[in-house]
């Protein structure tokens, strides 16, 4: 049996974007043995769609210190991208996704009903996320372009400060309140995403923004990638009152493998078992019920538990879910069914 599921975070894009191979979208569509995640082994996995991320990355050095330091510890923000930059990647990024639309690779799903189309179709159905918001200029006219291309969710920060706000450092044995919260810019960035129906993702951003998105937007509070702060004590994951702000909107979290957020140790090592992952749902579920928890993997954008691997090492999650005691429709709605529906009550 294969339960189809829906991720909450990939980065996918940036991996095509940066790879040296010209040939880009057959690396996708093909497939290859490279990377996290491909058509042919997310099909083969039982991966009905997911969060395809656009992330203006930092300089390379900055993003390499960041994956070299596991014990990333003196929690500097990276620097902060200039809006030509963050265009030029985004853009790039944004290009291959519709690219891979036209070629028949996936779906790029605007509604809840186009997302439940494209899978009753047999198409993987992909949300347009940006994370971080560099690319969106403060007068709001590039969010327009992007809204149009199918933008539909948006991280406001990445672990670095923007226009419209300030996200968590990488930092360990660290409480995710560090810094400002949402500039005036921020502000109306929520106001505008709550009116047109762009899904605010909660991940990444401090605990200052996260308060703001919570007094400001009418919809259910998302984290699309983050884990409980309570067993791996890191800034990108979620305090008791955050959960249970979530909770009450009644919003979800997507369960990140990304081991150096699943360990209470803290570090990134491959050598990180699956049971880990099942302790996270647990207390997800305990503190966010039934319809709170999903999945929002991160792949090709961290390490992830070498029982895991890729893609094709998400049945083996679910199948330690119903090994742990969770009934089959339990599992069905962590895999897909609370994805689809906050995404029914987000974006309509
Ligand atoms: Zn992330």
């Amino acid at each position: 049996m294969t339960i189809p599921f829906f991720d909450g975070h990939n980065d996918t894009l940036l991996r095509l974007l940066d790879h040296a191979r010209a040939d880009k979208l057959d690396l996708f569509i093909k497939g290859s043995q490279e990377g996290h995640i491909d058509l042919p082994r997310a099909r083969s996995a039982g991966m009905a769609g997911g969060f395809f991320a656009i992330f203006p990355p930092p300089l390379k050095a900055g993003l390499a210190q960041v994956a070299a330091a596991p014990d990333y510890a003196k929690g500097q923000l990276p620097p902060q991208l200039d809006l030509a930059d963050a265009q030029k990647s985004t853009l790039g990024m944004a290009a291959l996704l519709l690219q891979l639309e036209r070629a028949g690779a996936l779906s790029v799903c605007r509604t809840a009903a186009e997302l439940k189309n494209a899978m009753a179709d047999d198409s993987l159905a992909a949300i347009f996320h940006i994370e971080g918001a560099e690319a969106i200029d403060t007068e709001f006219q590039s969010f327009e372009v992007l809204y149009a291309a199918g933008l539909r969710s948006i991280g406001i920060t990445w672990s670095r400060a923007n226009a419209f706000g300030t996200g968590v450092p990488f930092r360990f044995n660290a409480d995710p309140d560090i810094g400002p919260g949402l500039t005036d810019a921020g502000k109306e960035l929520v106001r505008i995403c709550d009116q047109r129906g762009v899904m605010i993702d909660l991940s990444h951003l401090n605990a200052a923004g996260f308060r703001d998105v919570a007094a400001i937007s009418s919809k259910p509070l998302v984290a699309t990638h983050s884990n409980v702060h309570a067993i791996c004590p890191c800034t990108r994951n979620l305090t008791d009152w955050q959960l249970a702000a979530i909770r009450e909107s009644g919003g979800v979290v997507g369960l990140n493998f990304a081991t150096g957020f699943l360990r209470p140790d803290g570090r990134f090592l491959a050598d990180t078992p699956i049971d880990l992952m099942v302790r996270h749902v647990d207390a997800l579920l305990e503190a966010l019920g039934e319809d709170g928890v999903a999945l929002g993997s991160d792949f090709d954008g961290a390490m992830v538990p070498a029982e895991i691997g890729d893609v094709t090492g998400v049945p083996k999650l679910l199948q330690a879910l119903l090994d742990h005691g969770y009934g089959e429709q339990l599992v069905r709605k962590i895999a897909l069914e609370n994805w689809l529906s906050v995404l029914e009550r987000t974006i309509g």
